[in-house]
């Protein structure tokens, strides 16, 4: 008789595609390409040099320092994680517990409901509108009503692509009397990242990763930005020595060159308005605005839509055919020549 703790069997697994060797991976919203040719080389220098006997010491302060004094704040307003993932969680056991609920937005990223339910913590999802976009009044009266522990958004959204605008981001933090966190995993296409803020709203949180526009989600390396008297609760719930050397000395020279990213985050944002606008042209096909580098596609076909792009080895993501998703799936924009190619599958199964 095994006795596992009790409803562990009823967590949904996180079941990512890996069994297929796609041709063209569009379905986990990676970056398009690898390294930049620079940065691998400094950071191939700096890993030959890694004491591997050692628990990692400076690399992961150094890359905790170089990210505070980026956004002129203090390290002890810094958390780093196995990407921002490890941050959610960890975030959510924090503020969790019995008698505890958080509020997220539904449909928004899939984990928030199993970490709160990790976490022990009631998890309330929030309703998105007609077209998923958020209205603040209603988030923030429902945070009140139920009085929650922590509140969720997520700014550019997964899987939607919506944005919300900064002033309206600050209007939900300044009108709520609970922690904020703005989940930021795909800020970096859209802009207007709510990290401004952090010196107004001691109730706010920002969570950034290194897994999207940098390219770096084999590492597993995210942060948080917030409050010391949040931050400093967080990282005691973290184990030792959680960030690896190999993974904080590679985003440490990633953050320092983070300026050779900014073409690949302008052609994927470009590649985005390009496939928006080509896509359109496919009938039965509904395409979302978005502001992250992927686009949510509405069909009613959408299972032989996913299955017609799969044999042709093209993997995007799949929302099934029950709840606010039915029927959609999530593109990841890859090179221009990816994107040509998907384009083309699409457009020769509509025929
Ligand atoms: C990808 C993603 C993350 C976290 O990714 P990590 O690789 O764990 O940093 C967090 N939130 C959203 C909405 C995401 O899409």
């Amino acid at each position: 008789m095994l006795k596992f703790r009790k409803g562990l069997a009823d967590m949904p697994p996180y079941l990512p595609d890996v069994e297929k060797d796609w041709e063209i991976k569009a379905n986990a919203n990676e970056a398009a390409l690898n390294l930049p040719p620079l940065v691998a080389e400094r950071v191939m220098a700096r890993l030959s040099r890694v004491a591997f006997h050692r628990y990692p010491g400076e690399e992961p302060e150094l890359l905790r320092e170089q990210i505070a004094r980026s956004y002129q704040l203090k390290p002890e307003n810094v958390c780093l994680g196995n990407g921002s993932s490890e941050i959610i969680e960890k975030l959510f056991f924090a503020f969790g517990g019995k008698g505890h609920s958080i509020l997220y937005p539904e449909p928004s990223f899939s984990m928030y409901k199993i970490y709160a339910k990790a976490a022990e913590a009631e998890g309330i999802p929030f309703p998105l509108g007609e077209d998923y976009q958020l209205d603040g009044d209603a988030f923030i009266a429902l945070a009140k009503e139920k009085k929650v522990a922590l509140a969720v958004i997520c700014n550019p959204n997964n899987p939607t692509g919506n944005y919300l605008p900064l002033e309206e981001v600050e209007a939900i933090a300044a009108r709520l009397d609970c922690p904020l966190l703005v989940d930021e995993a795909y800020i970096e296409f859209s802009g207007g990242s709510a990290s401004c803020l952090l010196a107004k709203y001691s109730n706010l949180i920002v969570a950034r990763t290194f897994s999207k526009a940098y390219g770096l989600a084999a590492c597993r390396v995210g942060y948080m930005l917030a409050d010391a008297g949040i931050a400093v609760m967080v990282n005691r719930s973290y184990m030792p020595y959680h960030l690896n050397v190999l993974s904080a000395a590679t985003a440490d020279i990633v953050y320092q060159m983070r300026d050779e990213y900014g073409p690949r985050i302008d052609m994927a944002v470009a590649e985005r308005q390009r496939m928006f606008t080509r896509l359109q042209e496919i009938p039965g096909l509904k395409v979302f605005p978005s502001a992250a580098n992927f686009l949510l596609l509405y069909s009613a076909q959408a299972a032989a839509l996913h299955e017609a792009l799969a044999a042709r080895g093209i993997g995007v993501r799949s929302f099934g055919a029950e709840g606010r998703l039915a029927g959609c799936l999530r593109l990841s924009m890859g090179t221009r020549e990816e994107n040509d190619a998907v384009f083309q599958a699409i457009k020769a199964w509509g025929k």
